[in-house]
């Protein structure tokens, strides 16, 4: 009899069966796949040497978790490479723009819109950490610090749009559109300013760093302090039925509502499985790894010392690249994320040799081919980058779901991360990690804070079971 199984071993499931673990409660994680990790895997796609991110690449989340942060990672083997420049944005046109970590750096390289930008991402930056535990929550009637919460409500539940109109250069504009991207929503919805000033901030305070060796580091290095607390892990289980598991006091699913669905239909409140019947699941993603003979032949200097590079040029294009996806079409120039960790970690390829990582968005369950404009999109800001290339690995929307069965559609976020989801996904307001009436919880990136490597959801969900079955308020 466990106290708590664990369906997925993602950094959400590794974050709840670790903070129930920390409470020495007997917990056991069911993986399907033959390792931990989720969206967190590195393996060799391309060619023997050359180390691929899968998913997530770059987490200035991850380093920003108030949960991930309390624990000892780093004893796991976990270490953190900080590029120079957390992100670059080439334009056409003009020097590319970039966020530094120094805020009076990037104030400075703002230029005209230097002094705007200070006044919009300042104030955010000095209280930072009293907002992260807020913004890294469940919707709270109540949150630690109501002033500074609201004073970031403000600005945040404006559109990327609506945010963007105070900057006067193409520069600031453009760079603001990369980082709202980052929502995989049409710019002129509600709270997509979020998501932008979020990561922001993140670039003056923790960084945009990545893990040497991988992003599968982080999962590894979880896993390895979860058994340390007594914690087992079986990987090659997939679950099916929640009849197939051993007795225990409580389930989480580290799993989407399409999912718990599958696996446990029969078995919850009529009510609650129709909203998750109901649950929204958002844009996915097409995603490309290269094995490149040398670095990115980048045409902006700036580039070169980037960890993150965005392209698609202007506001304008970025903008009409999310509204397409959003209606279904698949833009000729899509917004596209770049990150070339082998620049600044030499495990990554064979010595001399470099890897490139990029992903574009594209409609939920398309089969489309999007190599082709991605590759151009880097071709237009790094003339020369088809030469570089020795070896090349895609993933459509089909095969993400194959290979993570998250992925419902592409959708990397666990769910449309729209107003309308933000706080209430899967199904409810309040303690929404719960299945009301049974012993289930839901621990993924399907519950808030949503989508991205922090383990802040798995957290929260094994918080409210030690509330409401375990007695222990912590
Ligand atoms: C291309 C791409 C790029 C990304 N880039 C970034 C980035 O740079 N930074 C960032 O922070 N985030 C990024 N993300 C998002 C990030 O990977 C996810 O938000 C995060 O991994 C979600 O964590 P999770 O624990 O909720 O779920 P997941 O990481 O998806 O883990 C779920 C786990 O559950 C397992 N599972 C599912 N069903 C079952 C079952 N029935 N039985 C047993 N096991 C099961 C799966 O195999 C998987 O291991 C990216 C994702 C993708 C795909």
């Amino acid at each position: 009899m466990h106290d708590a199984i664990i369906i997925g071993s993602g950094p959400n499931g590794l974050a709840a069966a670790i903070h129930l673990a920390r409470q020495d409660l007997s917990v056991a994680v069911y993986e399907a796949e033959a390792t931990v990790g989720g969206g967190t895997r590195t393996r060799e796609l391309t060619l023997p040497g050359f180390k691929h991110d899968l998913c997530s690449a770059i987490h200035p989340m991850a380093k920003a978790s108030p949960f991930l942060q309390s624990l000892p990672l780093e004893e796991y083997g976990l270490e953190w490479i900080h590029p120079e420049v957390p992100v670059a944005h080439p334009l056409d046109d003009q020097p590319a723009g970039a966020l530094f970590h120094c805020l009076e750096q990037t104030v400075a390289h703002l230029e005209e819109d230097g002094e705007t930008y200070r006044r919009s991402i300042g104030p955010l930056i000095h209280s930072w950490k009293q907002l992260l535990p807020d913004i890294l929550a469940p919707f709270s009637l109540t949150p630690g610090h109501p002033f500074t919460m609201a004073r970031f409500g403000l600005q945040a539940l404006r559109s990327a749009e609506g945010f963007t109109r105070r900057f006067d250069t193409s520069k600031a504009r453009a760079l603001f559109a990369g980082l709202a991207g980052h929502g995989i929503l049409p710019f002129d919805k509600p709270a997509t300013a979020a998501i932008g000033l979020v990561l922001g901030v993140a670039a003056h305070t923790v960084g945009w760093p990545y893990p040497k060796r991988g992003s599968h580091e982080i999962t590894k290095a979880m896993a390895g302090y979860l058994e340390s607390l007594g914690g087992t892990i079986y990987t090659g289980h997939p679950v099916t039925s929640v009849e197939q598991l051993p007795a225990s006091q409580t389930v989480f699913f580290n799993t989407t509502p399409k999912q718990i669905l599958d696996i446990a239909g029969d078995t919850l409140p009529q009510d609650y499985a129709r909203k998750l019947r109901r649950f929204n699941y958002g844009c996915g993603v097409y995603k490309m790894d290269w094995a490149l003979s040398e670095p990115i032949p980048w045409s902006d200097e700036l580039c070169h010392k980037a960890g993150t590079v965005h392209l698609g040029g202007t506001y304008g294009e970025i903008a009409a690249s999310e509204q397409a996806t959003a209606r279904g079409q698949h833009p000729d120039r899509p917004y596209v994320l770049v990150a070339q960790q082998s620049l600044f970690d030499d495990s990554r390829a064979p010595s001399g040799k470099h890897t490139c990582w990029a992903y574009c968005h594209v409609p939920n369950g398309s089969e489309a081919d999007m190599s082709e404009p991605i590759l151009q999109q880097i071709e237009r800001f790094a003339p020369g980058f088809r030469d570089c290339i020795i070896g090349q690995h895609s993933m459509n929307t089909v095969d993400l779901q194959a290979y993570n069965s998250n992925y419902i559609g592409g959708d990397i976020n666990g769910g449309k991360q729209d107003l309308s989801q933000m706080f209430t996904r899967p199904a409810g307001l309040f303690d929404p990690y719960h299945i009301p009436n049974t012993q289930f919880y839901i621990c993924s990136s399907s519950t808030p804070p949503g989508g991205g490597v922090h383990g802040m959801c798995g957290y929260h969900a094994a918080r409210s079971a030690l509330d409401r079955q375990f007695q222990k308020t912590l």
